[in-house]
Order: C-alpha cells, then structure tokens, then sequence
C-alpha cells in the first residue's frame, strides 16, 4: 500500500529531516509550515531531487501545505489538502511546536499559556483526530501510525526556562498513552519521541540560540543530538519494524 505521511511543522529542524528520511524509504510526503513558505519549498524541492523527479505515478513524492495546526479550521484544509493531493493519509508526525522565550513560572501570563498550549497540544489532538478519521478501520481506513515529538522536558521540567513547555509537552505524553489504547483495536499505533538537546532553531525563540552549546556538558553521551537522529527514531516508529510498539516512547536525549 502506498504510504502518505504528513509531517506537521516539517519545513525546518526535526520536521524537515523527517520529511526527506522518510521521502527516501519511498514515503509521499506533506511538508506542513506556518509561515516559512521558502523553508518548506526548499524541503518539497530536496526530495524532489534526491528522488529524481517531482512526480511518482501521477502524485507528486512531496508537496507544501501552510497551516497554522492550533487553528482547527487550517488543520482541516490540511488534511483534505492531502487527501485530494496525495491519497489517503497513512502516517502522521504530531512534530510542529513551539517554545517561547526563557522566563520564570512567575512571569508568565495566560496569552502566553495559551499561544504554547494551543500550537503544541490542541495542535496534535486534532490532526490525530483528522488522521484517525481517516486511518481507522472502524471507519473503513487501514490503519496506520502516528508519532507525536514530545520532549525530555517532559519529565525534566525545564525549570527557569519554560515549565510551560514542558508542561504541553506532559500532555503530549498523556495523548500518547491514552490515544494508543483508544485505537490499538482499530489498526493504528501511536507512539512518541522524547528528543533532548538538539541543534536546531527552536533555542532562538526562547532567546538562547547557542542553548545546546551550554547544556551539552550536562549530557552523558557529551554532545547535543542531530535533527537526522531524532528523525531515524520517528521512521522507526512509524514503519512496520515497530508493528508490536505502542503507547511507548523512544527518548534520544544521550541518556539525558
Ligand atoms: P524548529 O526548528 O523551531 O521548527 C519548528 C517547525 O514547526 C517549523 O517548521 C515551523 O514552521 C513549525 N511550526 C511551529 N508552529 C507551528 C504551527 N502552529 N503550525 C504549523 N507549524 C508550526 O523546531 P524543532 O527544534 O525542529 O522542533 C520540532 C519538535 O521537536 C517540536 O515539537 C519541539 O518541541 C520538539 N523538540 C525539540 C527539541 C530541540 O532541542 N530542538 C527538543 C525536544 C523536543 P515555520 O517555519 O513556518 O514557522
């Protein structure tokens, strides 16, 4: 069966490894953004490249879909952007998130809250919702797999930094476990990533761009991670090599 993922914030970091890694193991690939259009055609543009034309059989192997996933009626369109575009979606990376910049629990007010709740959890519940309609055998779909990119900040807490964030990414983990027993039964794994220090852009929005170059001595392994690592635990997740894996979590953090 032809695979269709989409990979929500996939024009940058994390996101765009996972869209080219799995645009290589033969996957059609949606490259979700919010506003960095040139970011995720230069992503759509790479696999088109690595795979020696746009198109396979009439579908192109990747396309670029603007929607800001905290606004339901985007997350809609999205979907059904895909559904006309690439086919039935089979896998989806609940990747896109957000952090803002580094204050105390203190200083937070409610708009923040609600800007990193909504981008982060009310995000990835409804693009599962969106990929289980479409994916449930109960509704006539085959199945299919979703990975959520939840954080080490999760169970670290991020003190000083944003509690808040680490906070969402708690109820990332929640969603996990109890979204892959509401539909183990209907042919759909879901599964997370718990990334730690990893070089992408996502430090400059919390005011600390060099972030894993202080942190990193603080890991075991002694260095920050790779998005492309991040990216090889996603694809796992997401292919049949992990059929009997769900509600579980894969932390590539160095032993962080
Ligand atoms: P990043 O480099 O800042 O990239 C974020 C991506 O998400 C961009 O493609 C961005 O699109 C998109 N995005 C942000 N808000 C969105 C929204 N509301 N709707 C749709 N797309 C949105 O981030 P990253 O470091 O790769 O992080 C990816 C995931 O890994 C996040 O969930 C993050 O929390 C998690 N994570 C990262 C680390 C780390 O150290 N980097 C550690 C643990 C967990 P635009 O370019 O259009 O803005």
């Amino acid at each position: 069966m032809k695979q269709v993922l989409i990979v929500t914030g996939g024009s940058r970091g994390i996101g765009a490894a996972t869209a080219k890694l799995a645009a290589e193991r033969g996957y059609a690939v949606c490259v979700n953004y919010r506003h960095n259009q040139a970011a995720a055609n230069a992503v759509v543009e790479a696999i088109a490249q690595a795979g020696g034309a746009a198109m396979v059989e009439d579908r192109p192997r990747a396309i670029a879909v603007a929607a800001d996933v905290a606004v339901e009626g985007d997350v809609v369109r999205l979907f059904q952007t895909v559904d006309k575009q690439l086919g039935r979606v089979t896998a989806l990376v609940n990747n896109a998130g957000i952090l803002e910049q580094q204050r105390r629990v203190e200083d937070i007010d409610a708009a923040r809250l609600s800007r990193v709740f909504a981008a982060n959890v009310t995000g990835s519940f409804l693009c599962a919702r969106e990929a289980i309609r479409r994916m449930s055998t109960r509704r006539g779909g085959a199945g299919g797999a979703i990975v959520n990119v939840s954080s080490v900040a999760a169970r670290l807490g991020s003190p000083g930094e944003y509690v808040d964030y680490a906070a969402a990414k708690g109820a990332i983990d929640t969603l996990t476990i109890g979204l892959a027993k509401e539909v183990a039964a209907e042919g759909i794994r879901v599964n997370a990533v718990r990334p730690g220090f990893i070089y992408t852009d996502i430090h400059s929005s919390g005011g600390e761009p060099d972030r894993v170059e202080r942190v990193k001595a603080s890991v075991p392994l002694q260095r920050g991670g790779q998005a492309i690592e991040v990216a090889q635990a996603i694809l796992w997740l997401l292919s049949a090599e992990s059929a009997y894996t769900t509600g579980s979590f894969i932390d590539v953090a160095g032993g962080k």
